[in-house]
């Protein structure tokens, strides 16, 4: 056991898996990220991310896993927590694939935690560690991409809820009437929010209306050169976002909500009316107080927040 030696952080999504050495106060000392193959089984997509894993800790300088004082892993969801079992949905390849049993034979060296946790739960884990809510106690991250996720500080402190997925403010119902959501429910969050919803929304009212395969990238970037329907489908998006955290802050009580993936960084077109629709659903004293931020950490956000589950485990890592 290494202890206060630097940490092996990975982050695994549907489009990309990354991975990072990282210093025991989070500063990554080197790190790397490869697209996530489609076409592979669950053994091809693993030695894929031994690959890479290999390679960062060789670009790290650590000759030898005992140099490490464990291994944190961010992974997209839904997983058996905390025994990190894990069936992405944009990863067919893993059903109840055992990452963190796998990390710790292959990488741990019998000692050093291996842990694995909600790739949303790691960005907002990350964000308050190392930067957007710094400072603050009480804190919630949201990841607006293909899903939408989150994670939720209280007190300095992650809270997991009874089976990890305390914060998954996706699935927070914003219009009863709304349209259906893949968890089977309607009008929640996610169902309006999640990038491929905007796309969809904007082309059935007219935006780029006969391409296929456009994307809430491809939305922002014309929103941003004046496209009305691509800014109303952000101004959609922003609403929705300004109602979930009016009531997320009313029943925990937070002091920052940090606002990071692909469709934060359309800035005011979705911030503006985001703060609109708080504005008018967030009246009590505690609750106007509320700041919201983009994420400040970037793609790097997971990363760092895998490595919080290590170096600052106290605070980002209850069970084990
Ligand atoms: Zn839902």
């Amino acid at each position: 056991m290494a202890q206060g030696g630097p940490v092996l952080a990975v982050d695994i999504g549907g489009t990309k898996m990354a991975a990072g050495v990282a210093e025991p106060g989070g500063r990554l000392i080197t790190w790397n990220q490869i697209p996530t193959m489609r076409d592979v089984d669950a053994e091809g997509l693993w030695r894929n991310l031994e690959n890479l894993l290999f390679e960062v800790l060789d670009a790290g300088n650590v000759a030898d896993p005992a140099e490490l004082s464990g291994i944190g892993c961010g992974c997209g969801g839904p997983m058996e927590w905390p025994a990190g079992e894990v069936s992405p949905l944009n990863i067919a390849a893993w059903r109840r694939f055992p990452l963190r049993a796998r990390l710790a034979e292959e990488f741990g060296t019998g000692g050093d935690p291996v842990r694995v946790h909600n790739d949303a739960i790691c960005m907002a884990a990350g964000e308050h560690w190392r930067d957007a809510g710094r400072g603050k106690k009480n804190v919630l991250g949201i990841v607006v991409s293909t899903g939408v996720g989150g994670g939720l500080i209280l007190d300095d402190h992650l809270i997991d809820g009874a089976s990890g997925n305390a914060g998954h403010i996706g699935h927070v119902v914003v219009y009863p009437e709304g349209p259906p959501c893949k968890c089977g429910g309607r009008g929640c969050l996610e169902a309006i929010a999640r990038g491929p919803a905007l796309a969809e929304w904007a082309q059935s009212h007219g935006w780029r209306p006969d391409q296929p395969g456009v994307t809430a990238k491809d939305l922002s970037a014309d929103a941003m050169q004046g496209h009305g329907i691509a800014r109303e489908a952000l101004r959609r998006a922003g609403l929705a976002l300004g109602i979930a955290i009016a009531s997320a802050t009313s029943l925990c009580d937070l002091e920052v909500v940090a606002i990071g993936g692909g469709l934060s960084q359309a800035g005011a077109l979705l911030f503006e009316p985001l703060e609109e629709a708080l504005s008018i659903h967030a009246r009590l004293d505690f609750t106007r107080k509320v700041s919201v931020v983009p994420a400040a950490l970037g793609q790097h956000a997971g990363l760092v927040g895998a490595a919080a589950m290590i170096s600052a485990g106290e605070r980002y890592w209850a069970v084990d």
